[in-house]
């Protein structure tokens, strides 16, 4: 593990500066979007540049909504993520006169929802240091797409399918953390606050202690998935052992959670065929691996176009400031703040794969 130096210790602390700097620059935001959701005529203020139609892999700083909307109706209070590209409703047909005032009504309580829904979301991001709230993934599949042969995914007959980027055209990524070392309750509070979906990978020998705490990220809809029993490097083992070490953490999980994981990931991304028959005998169905990994302090990237592309898998880990000299929160926000930078919302990983 890479320790952080002096200069990116400073860098984290000039990054709270621009954190407070980007947390008046979404004040400003909330106020055009304000007149926006009220729907104002007057002249667009510099901090509500004119949104870029959407073009997939250009600009994404520009392509991120400087205005964006948010589901009316979300419960008051309620942090909810920002919904990209909503597009205000089409104007309803004339009304009889009788009607108009009625119809004027609704209207004004649909927008009085929405800048309270559109506060909520922007006082949770600032609570949690964020630059603005985070991007609403798009609507889940309605069925988990046949995976096939494409970049990023891997098949063979009979053995689950290995992934490095789920085949989306969304505008979505997905957040996998990994091991279960760091047990951080302000983590999982700042993930169901701000909406952000996560996909847990869990070694039993670094949570059997506290199964408890993934079991309340798993309340929250965290789906708790397989990492093995004893983080060992599995291609080194023979089938049976392999069988051992993903098996017997199926049926761990199945016992704390009380559900049996759909996804596994071996330790390190090492696995060979043994690994993948050896998932599919107890039930595995697709292998997630990662083509970004991040840290709390910058991201690593598989491809030297050092970009996020639609469907990325980003692997990060339970670790704390031991490790990291940061924490989870801290971890979330860089992985937030980069995310939504980018034009792009996170996913619920077990709903793709
Ligand atoms: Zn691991």
């Amino acid at each position: 593990m890479d320790r952080p130096s002096d200069c990116q210790i400073s860098g984290g602390l000039r990054g709270a500066q621009q954190r407070r700097s980007h947390v008046r620059t979404g004040l400003l935001a909330a106020v055009c979007l304000t007149a926006v959701v009220a729907g104002c005529a007057g002249p667009a203020g510099p901090a509500a540049p004119k949104a870029a139609p959407a073009k997939a892999d250009s600009a994404p700083v520009a392509e991120a909504p400087a205005a964006p909307a948010v589901e009316a109706g979300a419960a008051p209070g309620a942090a909810e993520a920002v919904d990209r590209g909503a597009a205000r409703p089409p104007a309803a047909p004339p009304l009889l006169p009788g009607l108009a005032r009625k119809e004027e009504e609704t209207s004004s309580e649909a927008v009085a929802r929405k800048e309270a829904t559109v506060r909520s979301a922007l006082e949770t991001a600032q609570r949690w240091g964020l630059e603005q709230p985070p991007l609403k993934a798009p609507p889940r599949p309605a069925t988990r797409a046949q995976l096939t042969p494409v970049q990023g995914v891997k098949l063979a007959d009979g053995r689950p399918p290995v992934v490095y980027r789920v085949p989306t055209d969304d505008k979505v990524v997905f957040l996998t953390v990994d091991d279960g070392a760091e047990k951080d309750p302000e983590f999982s509070r700042m993930a169901e606050e701000l909406g952000i979906p996560l996909s847990a990978f869990v070694s039993d020998y670094l949570v059997r202690e506290n199964y408890g705490y993934f079991r309340g990220m798993h309340a929250q809809g965290v789906e708790i998935n397989n990492h093995t029993i004893n983080h060992r490097n599995l291609k080194v083992l023979d089938y049976e052992t392999q069988r051992q070490e993903i098996c017997s953490q199926q049926d761990q999980l199945e016992q704390q959670i009380g559900v049996r994981p759909r996804l596994f990931r071996p330790p390190y991304g090492e696995y060979n065929d043994d690994t993948l028959r050896a998932a599919a005998s107890c039930g595995v169905q697709a292998v997630p691996l990662w083509n970004e990994e991040a840290f709390p302090d910058h991201m690593e990237w598989r491809y030297d176009d050092r970009k996020l592309h639609p469907g990325d898998i980003i692997l990060t880990h339970f670790r704390g400031t031991d490790i990291w000299k940061a924490s989870m929160p801290d971890l979330l926000r860089k992985v937030v703040n980069d995310v939504t930078a980018a034009g792009f919302s996170l996913g619920r990983l077990d709903d793709y794969l």
